[in-house]
């Protein structure tokens, strides 16, 4: 099991804010790579709680 706390309870692999996926991937979110803030990122294995059931 993972340690990483995340507060996107929307996400199928959240479970009392902690990931339970065995990996992730994060990715920047501004165009020239330039990252300065965690706005500027994002988690690309979130799935949504809905498309899962
Ligand atoms: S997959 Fe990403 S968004 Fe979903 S619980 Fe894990 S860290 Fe959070």
């Amino acid at each position: 099991m993972s340690n990483i706390q995340c507060r996107v309870e929307e996400c199928h692999y959240n479970q009392n804010e902690l990931c339970q996926a065995s990996t992730i991937e994060v990715n920047a979110m501004v165009k020239d790579h330039m990252v300065s803030t965690t706005r500027d990122t994002s988690c690309e294995t979130f799935v949504p709680k809905v498309k899962m059931q």
